[in-house]
């Protein structure tokens, strides 16, 4: 069997910037990038907002990293059990402080080539390319 065609196509058919995508269809396995909502609170991200609507507490991502609003409750609630809350698909490129991950779907579709576009597995990494610093004025020097 000649493969070598199929591959070619595949890597013609590459982005500049597989990092910067948010799933990969490039070969049977289908890849997705996904967020855990649960760490932008425990990393108190300044891109959380909140809001109240039928009693009900709902929270989301200011950067639009995953789309959806999440009841705030619901999540607490997950993160008691042993799974927590999970992940949700990415809708845009993780930023550095999101804990990020690239799902498989279909893992065992995996062929003889491997990963023909390993740069999309390329997260994020590192801290944040900003500061948040709390600055205390002495008043006495005021
Ligand atoms: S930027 Fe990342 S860590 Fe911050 S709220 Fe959005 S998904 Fe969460
Ligand atoms: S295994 Fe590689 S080429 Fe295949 S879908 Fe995932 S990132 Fe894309």
């Amino acid at each position: 069997m000649d493969i070598a065609p199929q591959r070619s196509d595949a890597l013609s058919d590459l982005p500049l910037h597989p990092q910067d995508e948010v799933e990969c269809r490039r070969c049977e396995v289908h890849c997705d990038k996904v967020v855990y909502p649960s760490a932008c609170l425990e990393r108190a991200c300044p891109f959380v907002y909140a809001y109240e609507e039928h009693g009900h507490t709902y929270m989301g991502c200011m950067q639009k990293v995953f789309w959806v609003e999440i009841d705030l409750a619901m999540l607490r609630a997950a993160q008691g059990r042993r799974d927590g809350f999970g992940a949700v698909k990415a809708f845009r490129k993780p930023l550095p402080m999101c804990r990020a991950e690239v799902e498989p779907c279909y893992e065992h579709r995996g062929g003889e080539l491997g990963c023909v576009n390993p740069e999309f597995n390329e997260l994020p990494a590192g801290s944040p390319t900003f500061r948040v610093i709390a600055r205390l004025t002495d008043e006495t020097q005021a």
